[in-house]
């Protein structure tokens, strides 16, 4: 048992020492005031670190290092060859720790191993990996004047940044953040969800063993209103970038304005509708798609269809369907690589999704399948793949539940499906499953949502946007188009004299 190829995911558990420091200026710390904060598994509820709580003053440490970084220029100014080189080598450090990395995030939050391993962890790398080769390809902009005139458009860091992001992704939510602002020049501040600290916290070391200067890369964890709101109220950030709850969102925008008018990027909740036409092609696919779409990752998903929308002439036979698919979902312990649907983040958030199902059966809604709490001897927070029949006016047709837990609605007209579909707060994600490329075209112009997918869900790459309309944010991650959310434009205008 010694190879730890051969070893077992329990075996492994039992013998990491996760990080449990913050990371400032290249070096990990206790927090100030000497505090710490338990960090439970939600597999088992057991103890897996007591990590130090960040405050005001840690955050002020922090927020130093990383404008002294930003300043001197080591990272800021360095040729962006220089800055691919080091986060490539940052990337293949992650690669080369991918099952700890993949049991820290297991361990922390819940999720199977299977997708840690297959999805998080590959999905961090390669997110890293292509911003590092994107920054020596892309080119600034001269602009059409008079020609008496040079007139630049450049784009520069914006300087330094602070990523509050959740617990749902850990990894892979904080590096759709850092990887564009580190390559495109900022120094960076991650303040990872105090439910999941621990693999931001290892990775920290990583950029340093990468080549990254002092103060370049930065975590601070600890509360959202201590450590979160120090960073976001602070007068010498130059931006949030946040992914969380919309409520939590609209406070950035408060903080911002409370403070210096420091750019603030939302990822935010969602609400999106998966919409089955009565002419869907491939009913067993769209079936198995909706399934995936609510139940991976235990529905704690922003992106998650968690509203089945589905034409009245096929509703019993595709909710036969899904409910097939949802039961092959298997709940089970985390660390058993055949698990496909492991815990819920903690006991608050398995109450609150409890309550959610509970509520809408008291509103009428149709329990179909599931409801139950599973596995509770193990001291986990476990809850079995949940289909209920409901209304739109429902609290849980219109409410992000964040658990696994689909709400199914059948409409009659093309009409009703998109003002259902269209009339809750938020727009992140919509699809629509239909043979006719003409209703496929005509729907996705009238869905109000940032990604809408056609006869699929939740496909995904790097190299397409990912962000919301509405109450699910501004901005986007992923894609070329992330870097505006790190970059100022500058305009240099230059009036050339006239030949002597
Ligand atoms: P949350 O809003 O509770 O917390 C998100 C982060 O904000 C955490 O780090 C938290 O500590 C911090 N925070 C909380 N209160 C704060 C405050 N007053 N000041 C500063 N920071 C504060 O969200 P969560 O429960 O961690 O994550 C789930 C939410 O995230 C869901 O709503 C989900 O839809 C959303 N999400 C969105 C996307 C997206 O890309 N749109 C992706 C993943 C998750």
């Amino acid at each position: 048992m010694n190879n730890p190829v051969q070893m077992g995911w329990h075996a492994r558990a039992a013998e990491l020492k996760p990080r449990d420091q913050a990371f400032i200026n290249g070096r990990y710390v206790d927090a100030a005031s000497g505090e710490r904060f338990d960090c439970f598994s939600p597999i088992d509820g057991r103890l897996l670190a007591r990590v130090a709580a960040c405050d005001q003053a840690d955050v002020d440490l922090a927020v130093s290092a990383a404008r002294a970084a930003f300043d001197k220029g080591e990272w800021s100014q360095a040729s962006p060859g220089y800055r691919k080189k080091a986060l490539l080598a940052f990337a293949d450090l992650m690669a080369a720790q991918a099952k700890e990395l993949a049991l820290l995030e297991t361990l922390d939050m819940g999720k199977p191993i299977r997708f840690s391993l297959s999805v998080d962890i590959p999905s961090t790398v390669r997110c890293l990996r292509w911003y590092a080769e994107a920054i020596d390809k892309l080119y600034d902009q001269v602009a059409p004047t008079e020609r008496n005139v040079l007139a630049t458009i450049t784009r520069e860091p914006v300087g330094v940044v602070g990523a509050i992001v959740p617990w749902n992704f850990p990894l892979i939510m904080a590096a759709w953040k850092f990887a564009p602002a580190l390559a495109a020049g900022n120094s960076i501040i991650i303040k990872p969800s105090e439910k999941t600290p621990l693999s931001a916290l290892r990775i920290a070391e990583l950029a340093m063993e990468a080549g990254l200067p002092e103060g370049v890369f930065n975590v601070v964890p600890g509360y959202g209103h201590t450590a979160g709101k120090a960073l976001a109220l602070h007068g010498d950030v130059d931006c949030i970038s946040f992914t969380g709850s919309t409520a939590t969102g609209k406070l950035m925008m408060q903080y911002a304005g409370q403070s210096n008018l420091k750019r603030v990027w939302l990822e935010c909740g969602g609400k999106s509708p998966n919409i089955v036409m009565a002419d869907v092609e491939n009913l067993e696919q769209a079936a198995k798609a909706a399934a995936s779409a609510i139940y991976f990752n235990q529905g704690e998903m922003c992106s998650a269809g968690s509203r089945l929308l589905v034409h009245e002439s096929i509703k019993e036979v595709f909710l036969e369907r899904v409910m097939h698919y949802a039961g092959q979902f298997q709940v089970g312990d985390p660390l058993d690589a055949r698990t496909t649907l492991g815990a819920l983040v903690d006991a608050g958030h398995l109450q609150r999704v409890q309550h959610y199902v509970t509520e809408a059966q008291q509103q009428g809604a149709q329990l179909r399948q599931g409801g139950s709490r599973q596995r509770e001897s193990s001291g986990g927070y476990y809850y079995e793949p949940t289909l209920l029949e409901v209304t739109p006016q429902m609290t849980i047709a219109r409410e992000e539940v964040f658990g696994p837990v689909l709400s199914a609605i059948s409409f009659r007209t093309e009409a009703e499906a998109i003002q259902i579909a269209n009339e809750v707060m938020y727009g992140l994600a919509a699809a629509v499953w239909t043979r006719d490329l003409n209703t496929a075209h005509r729907m996705s112009r009238a869905l109000r949502a940032g990604l809408v997918y056609i006869n699929c869900y939740d496909d995904d790459d790097i190299t397409v946007p990912f962000g919301g309309y509405k109450q699910s944010g501004n901005g986007r991650d992923k894609s070329l188009h992330a870097f505006d959310k790190y970059t100022e434009l500058k305009t240099t205008w230059i009036r050339l004299a006239q030949a002597p």
